[in-house]
């Protein structure tokens, strides 16, 4: 694959992984966020339920002060006796600084004012609706409402029904109301936000006919409780809070902004809590996350991409130089090694000819011309060895070597390698010695595996002194063919061993009887097997033994 392909298929997956993180990320960030608005809705609501329920307490224990409401009583039935105001304003003044009050009120059943507590100069005043709602029988809170006698002041009135104590003949007397300023402990408990938040705010609404009424002080909007209204829409939290959505609930608030919210019905009361956060700022951690995602991917990415050009770089100078020391060998064999078994079969065949110019058949010494027949014929057979390699290799390496695998009978292979040796072996009394079964057979590249054998065989010869042997074996072994070839030559040093494969080394040292090679035959050898997809090895003790052998797998 070239290179900018595969960069571009690692930016595509660095590009494909950081989009994947930054939306696991951003639903976590989310979901984070919109359970915490769950959850602070939930504590509101539950402080908001207690709140109401401590007040209803409160009305409870006042409507049980029997001394108290036998002087309420009295003062209602008595017409305003001058003479009760003082015990009544104590007892009323008591309650109120121990149980937080603004003012106390005491209106009969037709919604008259009969006393206020602290006296004020303005008397508040009630519609026929509120007397309504004043004279039902339970102790119950009012709605949010203004103030009567301060402007702007927000009030909820804790009602405290008055009945004459006669049980059996129970009558309505009228009615206590205990002002609360929701300001000191009411709107506190909506508006607190348990932690930091730029945009984040809890209010609570109603329907009021086909609108919305905020009730509280709003974060966004100044002294707008209870006058803050807005018709009902279909993307306003507060007005689907009324019209009966519980939940998280996405739209956009009062001022028109896009935000997550979380939707509620506060318990026996005609209110809603919305929670709300701004989307703006819940998604606001994610703008740091997407410049870190892409400063970590541009990174990786530049990583991979100089990794891998400096791979690719090392790689073609590896390349280079192999071809380089592929070019240079082949000049250096056609200038050099060619040229030598050459002039050795010139020079001995100018020799013959020197020698039998113009004698006759009984002046001819036989032995001295066997001898040098002889020569010339090892020294050709040298050049036919190196012909064979130098052709193999230039088709190894111009990529013309035609791989023909087919099943083929070792046996017979090694014996027709070692039959061709033997000459050679023998001028320099050396003795081949093979250990075959009758059956093995493998599937391999005929002439391959001929030219393997052959340099291995031909190797041993040259680099064993006279006198030596040379040992073949084959045998089948852990599911592979092994071939082994032994010699008692002059063995290799352990440091040349590691380098003889290498082309770029180029390992050739003369034969016992200062033969010449060019260190091409291992090469082959190594590749060849290789193909094979088999294995070289070689052991060797300098001045005792080499073997090397070879592993092609098996055919059952
Ligand atoms: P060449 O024999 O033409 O030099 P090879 O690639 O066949 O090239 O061998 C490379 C070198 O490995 C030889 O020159 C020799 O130094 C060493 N070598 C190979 N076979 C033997 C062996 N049987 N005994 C000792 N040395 C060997």
């Amino acid at each position: 694959m070239p290179i900018p392909a595969i960069i571009l298929l690692v930016t595509i997956l660095v590009i494909l992984g950081g989009v994947l993180f930054f939306n696991s990320q951003k639903r976590k960030i989310v979901d984070e966020k919109q359970n915490e608005l769950a959850v602070i809705a939930s504590l509101k609501i539950d402080n908001i339920v207690k709140w109401r329920m401590e007040h209803l307490r409160d009305g409870e224990i006042l409507s049980n002060i029997i001394p108290l409401n036998r002087q309420i009583l009295n003062f209602l039935f008595k017409d305003n006796p001058p003479e009760l105001v003082p015990e009544l304003y104590q007892r009323m003044k008591i309650f109120i600084s121990n149980y937080d009050y603004h003012s106390i009120v005491l209106v009969d059943t037709s919604g008259s004012v009969r006393l206020v507590y602290p006296a004020s100069e303005t008397t508040p005043s009630f519609n026929a609706s509120q007397i309504k709602e004043m004279n039902n029988p339970d102790i119950r809170l009012s709605d949010l409402h203004f103030s009567d006698d301060e402007p702007d002041v927000i009030h909820i009135d804790l009602q405290i029904p008055l009945f004459t104590a006669a049980e059996k003949y129970r009558v309505r007397a009228g009615t206590l109301l205990l002002t609360i300023d929701p300001r000191k402990s009411f709107y506190p408990l909506i508006q607190s936000w348990p932690t930091q938040s730029k945009s984040s705010e809890t209010y609570i609404v109603r329907a009021e006919d086909d609108s919305v009424i905020f009730l509280n002080e709003l974060r966004h909007k100044k002294n707008k409780a209870l006058k803050f209204k807005m018709p009902f829409r279909d993307d306003l939290p507060a007005s689907a809070a009324v019209t009966g959505h519980k939940g998280l609930f996405e739209g956009k608030d009062y001022r028109g902004i896009p935000v997550i919210s979380y939707l509620t019905k506060i318990p026996d009361s005609p209110w809603f809590m919305v929670a709300k956060v701004d989307k703006q700022e819940i998604y606001s951690p994610l703008n740091e996350l997407i410049l870190f995602i892409s400063i970590i991917a541009f990174l990786f990415i530049l990583l991979i991409s100089v990794s891998i050009i400096y791979l690719w770089r090392r790689q073609r100078i590896r390349y280079l130089r192999e071809l380089n020391a592929t070019r240079d060998k082949f000049f250096s064999i056609i200038s050099h090694d060619l040229r030598s078994p050459f002039t050795g079969i010139n020079g001995f065949a100018s020799i013959l000819v020197e020698d039998l110019e113009g004698k006759d058949l009984t002046d001819i010494n036989v032995d001295e011309i066997k001898k040098h027949a002889g020569i010339i014929k090892s020294a050709s057979q040298n050049a036919v060895d190196l012909l064979s390699n130098l052709t193999e290799w230039s088709r190894l390496n111009s990529g013309r070597l035609a791989f023909k695998p087919e099943e083929i009978d070792l046996v017979s292979l090694i014996n027709g390698v070692v039959d061709l040796m033997n000459t050679a072996a023998l001028q320099k009394s050396i003795i081949i010695s093979k250990d075959i079964p009758s059956v093995l057979n493998i599937y391999a590249d005929k002439e391959m595996i001929s030219l393997v054998i052959r340099n291995l065989m031909s190797n041993s010869i040259k680099f064993t002194a006279p006198g030596g042997n040379i040992h073949i074996s084959g045998l089948e072994k852990d599911n592979d063919i092994v071939v082994e070839v032994c010699d008692t030559g002059i063995g290799i040093k352990k440091e040349i061993i590691g380098n003889l494969f290498r082309l770029d080394e180029n390992i050739t040292t003369p034969g016992t009887q200062r033969e010449h090679g060019t260190g091409l035959g291992l090469i082959l050898v190594k590749e060849f097997i290789s193909l094979h997809g088999g294995q070289v090895h070689v052991e060797s003790e300098p001045g005792k033994f080499s073997r090397f052998s070879f592993t092609l797998p098996v055919i059952h």
